[in-house]
C-alpha cells in the first residue's frame, strides 16, 4: 500500500518504527523545513518521557509497551548521553511524600520519568531520522503543510503547499499544532468527532530550587492533583528542576511554558499549575476560550509577551511593580510585570490560590510571596476522534484527542501500525 503519514512527531515515529518493515511505501509529509525546526512539541523541547498508567492519554497502553518506547528513545542516545539521563519516580507508595500530600487532600500520581533534555533530543531525533531515511520503503517530504485530505473512491487525495499525492491509506499525526487540518477534515466529515470541550488554563510557577530540592531529588517531577472548592480539577504539570521558563509561540499569540536541558542551568524550578475547564452546550469552542484568555494576557502585556506577577501580589490583587528575591528565568523582553487577576476568570484564579495554599501546607515555602507566576499557560485538548469510522483513515497521537504525552503518542502510533496488514 502507498501510505501517507502526515506530520513527523512522536506518534509518527511510533507508527513508522513499527510499519517500516511491512513492505508498504511510507511517505512522511512534514510541514517543517527539516527534522529539527518544527512547531511546538515535546519531541523537540524538553523530552521528559514517562511510564504511567494514570496519565498521558485515555487509551489503554500496557506498561510493557510504554517501557519499550522509552527504551527506543534512550537507545538513540550515545552511552555518555544515556548516563546523563535523569530519572525519577513520582510518588512511589513507599515515598514519605505520598502520605504527606495524600493527607492534605491531594491525589499523588504515580509515574517513572526519564528526562533527556532539549539539547540531547536533537541527537535522538537526528539518529531516528537517519535510521528511517536509510530504509528504502520510507520517503520524507519536508516543507509540506498538508491542507486537505479528500476521499476519492477508496483512495485519498492529499493536498498541501506545492504537493499533491494519491494514497491508499492515510495516517494523520499532526499533533495539537495541526488542529487546522483536523478542523478541515471534520468540516467535511463531522462523523469522525466523538467528543471534546475541554481546555486547561493556568500559570507557570517559578521558585528557587532549594524550596523543592527534596522533591526534585527524589522524584524529579512531582505530579499531584486536587479538586478545588470551585469544583475544578487543579494539577501540577511539567516540573523543570534548574529549568527555564520559555515562551510558546503561536501564530497570533504567545503563552508560557517551561523546559530544562540535560545539564541544569538555572537556580530555579518551574512547573505549571493548570485548571481543567470543561463546557456544556451550547458552547463548543474550548480552543477559542483558551486562545481568548491568552490573547487578553498578551494585550495587557503590550504585544507578544506574557504577564509576570509575584505570588504575593497575585493574592493581594496588586499589579507587581518590583520583583523580590526570585529572579525570573524568562528573558526580560518576553514579559511585563502586571496583574494576572485582570486576565484569569475568577473561578480559575480562586482554584489556583486554593491549590497553592494547600501545597504550602505540604512544602514549606512553595507558596512564598516572592515566588513568580507567569500567565497564561494553556493546554489545548483536541476533539476526540473516532478511528473506527474508516478502515484506511487513522488519526494517531495528540491530534486524535486520545494522547497527551510523548510515550502515549508513540505507543498510539505503534498500535495503529500493528493493526496494518
Ligand atoms: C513545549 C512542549 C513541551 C512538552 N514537553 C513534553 C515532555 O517533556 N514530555 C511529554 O511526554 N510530552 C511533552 N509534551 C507533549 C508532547 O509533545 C505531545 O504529547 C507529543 O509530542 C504528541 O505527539 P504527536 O506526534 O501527536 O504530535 P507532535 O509531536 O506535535 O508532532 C506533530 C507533527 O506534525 C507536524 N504538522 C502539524 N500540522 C501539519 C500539517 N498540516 N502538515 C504536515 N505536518 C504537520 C508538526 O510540525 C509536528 O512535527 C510537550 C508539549 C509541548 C508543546
Amino acid at each position: 500500500m502507498k501510505i501517507a503519514v502526515i506530520g513527523f512527531g512522536a506518534a509518527a515515529i511510533g507508527f513508522v518504527s513499527e510499519a517500516k518493515d511491512k513492505g508498504h511505501e511510507l511517505h512522511i509529509l512534514e510541514r517543517s523545513k527539516d527534522i529539527f525546526s518544527s512547531s511546538i512539541s515535546g519531541i523537540r523541547s524538553d523530552g521528559k518521557l514517562f511510564v504511567s498508567t494514570s496519565m498521558g492519554g485515555d487509551i489503554l497502553v500496557p506498561e510493557e509497551m510504554q517501557k519499550e518506547v522509552v527504551n527506543f528513545y534512550l537507545e538513540h542516545l550515545d552511552e555518555s548521553e544515556r548516563k546523563g539521563v535523569k530519572t525519577g519516580v513520582s510518588f512511589d507508595k513507599r515515598s514519605p511524600f505520598f502520605g504527606k500530600f495524600y493527607s492534605k487532600g491531594f491525589e499523588p500520581i504515580n509515574a517513572s520519568f526519564y528526562h533527556i533534555g532539549t539539547d540531547h533530543l536533537k541527537d535522538v531525533l537526528g539518529r531516528i531520522y537517519e535510521d528511517f531515511s536509510n530504509n528504502k520503503n520510507i520517503k520524507f517530504h519536508f516543507g509540506v503543510k498538508v491542507e486537505s485530505v479528500e476521499f476519492v473512491g477508496d483512495k485519498f487525495k492529499v493536498l498541501g503547499e506545492g504537493f499533491e499525492g494519491t494514497f491508499d491509506y492515510v495516517v494523520v499525526a499532526v499533533g495539537r499544532s495541526g488542529h487546522n487540518l483536523i478542523k478541515q477534515i471534520a468540516l467535511v466529515h463531522p462523523e469522525i468527532i466523538t467528543s471534546g470541550n475541554i481546555v486547561d488554563v493556568g500559570v507557570r510557577y517559578e521558585l528557587p530550587n532549594h524550596i523543592v530540592q527534596d522533591l526534585n531529588e527524589e522524584m524529579y517531577e512531582f505530579k499531584v492533583q486536587m479538586r478545588a472548592k470551585t469544583g475544578y480539577l487543579v494539577r501540577t504539570f511539567c516540573n523543570n528542576p534548574s529549568g527555564q521558563v520559555v515562551l510558546e509561540e503561536y501564530d497570533d499569540f504567545v503563552t508560557v511554558n517551561g523546559h530544562s536541558n540535560s545539564v541544569g542551568a538555572s537556580d530555579n524550578t518551574n512547573f505549571a499549575v493548570l485548571v481543567s475547564t470543561s463546557f456544556t452546550e451550547p458552547f463548543n469552542d474550548p480552543i477559542g476560550y483558551g486562545t481568548y484568555i491568552s490573547k487578553l494576557g498578551n494585550i495587557l502585556a503590550g504585544g507578544r509577551k506574557v504577564l509576570l506577577q509575584t505570588y504575593g501580589d497575585f493574592l493581594e490583587n496588586k499589579r507587581t511593580k518590583k520583583i523580590g528575591r526570585v529572579q525570573p528565568t524568562l528573558p526580560q523582553d518576553n514579559y511585563v510585570l502586571g496583574d494576572i487577576n485582570l486576565v484569569l476568570p475568577r473561578r480559575i484564579a480562586l482554584s489556583i490560590i486554593e491549590f497553592m495554599e494547600r501545597l504550602g501546607d505540604v512544602v514549606p515555602g512553595i507558596a512564598y510571596p516572592d515566588n513568580l507566576m507567569y500567565a497564561i499557560e494553556v493546554k489545548f485538548y483536541s476533539n476526540k476522534l473516532d478511528n473506527g469510522r474508516y478502515n484506511n483513515l487513522k488519526f494517531i497521537g495528540d491530534c486524535s484527542g486520545h494522547t497527551r504525552s510523548i510515550t502515549y503518542a508513540t505507543c498510539h502510533g505503534k498500535m495503529a501500525a500493528k493493526d496494518l496488514q
